[in-house]
């Protein structure tokens, strides 16, 4: 059973700590491994390891971006590692590795798809963000301004700037709390939400240019092949907010962004605004994540890719009538 007591005393005996993001990290990642990295070198004496795929730009500005380790090499065991925001046990990509090896291991995170992969795991599919989850485990008084910073903009992040369905009452009270750190709102929230490079809006202006609808309008459908990733030179991130514009389509209820990552292997994107539950889709084809936002991998044509979801949606559509 988890016990939050527990976890800090073993932290607080620890001389090695590990924390590891998801693939292809979003706010929520990042913003959540910087927090706890902060948290626990300000108030612990362990070394501290923090893994993160790829760092954004954007995120650079956050104290301990500079300390993230990009790489995975083999390391002795860690004596506590923590796996931060991860859905499954695959989403930790090359991190794996130490979560497996390691003496004791946590899993914090918020994905109601999370089957509990770690030796002790602490999942509340009710926060917005895992950076909700942290700030509840931590001890206010032992916040600086650097972590809470970061766990703010995990929480923009997740809520879409505190709009998508998952805000709660509690969401917003967190981060009421932290600005009392010192946090700057706007400038999480202007330059790593909203601020887009040119390259970004082309391609989201490319994306809904080249969208269908389907499904009387009620489903919306982008793709970005990997021709159009080369003629670009597009990494991940340059997608980023692509499928909140899509789901904006007046009467739309659901989005999906279709990502080519090998030849006829997309990584598929879903939203949905008021009924469908994505996360049921996506779990059926081995992905996950929330109600109203989630992800899987699928193998095909496009076309066989938008059959298989149209298919799925109208069946959930069918039952909720
Ligand atoms: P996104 O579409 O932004 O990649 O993901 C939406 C949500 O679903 C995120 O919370 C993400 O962590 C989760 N998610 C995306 N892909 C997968 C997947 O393949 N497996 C699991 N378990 N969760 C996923
Ligand atoms: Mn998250």
């Amino acid at each position: 059973m988890f016990d939050k007591e527990v976890m800090w005393q073993t932290v607080s005996e620890a001389a090695r700590v590990g924390i590891a993001g998801h693939i292809r990290p979003d706010g929520d990642c990042v913003g959540s491994c910087l927090g706890l990295y902060n948290y626990i070198t300000g108030n612990y004496s362990c070394e501290v390891d923090v893994f993160i795929e790829e760092l954004e730009e954007d995120f650079s500005f956050m104290r301990g971006s500079e300390k993230v380790i990009t790489t995975f090499p083999d390391e002795k065991p860690y004596d506590v590692f923590f796996a931060i925001d991860c859905g499954d046990i695959e989403r930790l990509g090359k991190a794996e590795k130490y979560l497996k090896k390691a003496v004791v291991s946590y899993c914090i995170d918020h994905h109601g798809t999370n089957p509990g992969f770690a030796g002790e795991n602490l999942i509340v599919p009710e926060a917005a963000a895992t950076a909700e989850v942290l700030f509840d485990l931590a001890d206010p008084e032992k916040i600086t301004k650097n972590c809470a910073e970061c766990l703010y903009l995990g929480i923009v992040h997740d809520t879409g700037v505190f709009k998508h369905s998952n805000t709660t009452r509690h969401t917003m009270e967190v981060a009421g709390a932290l600005l009392e750190y010192g946090v700057s709102s706007q400038k999480v929230i202007d330059e790593t939400f909203y601020e887009k490079t040119y390259l970004q809006n082309q391609i989201l202006g490319r994306c809904l240019m080249e969208s269908i609808l389907c499904m009387d309008g009620k489903v919306i459908i982008s793709a970005v092949d990997r021709k159009i990733q080369a003629l670009y030179g597009l990494v991940s991130s340059d997608t980023d907010g692509v499928i909140d514009q899509l789901r904006e389509t007046k009467g739309v209820e659901v989005a999906i962004l279709l990502k080519e990552m090998n030849p006829r292997v997309w990584r598929v994107s879903m939203r949905s605004r008021y009924t469908v539950d994505v996360a049921a889709i996506c779990s059926k084809f081995g992905g996950g994540g929330h109600v109203r936002a989630a992800g899987c991998m699928l193998n095909g044509s496009v076309h066989d890719v938008i059959n298989t979801l149209t298919r799925e949606i109208e069946a959930q559509m069918g039952q909720n009538e």
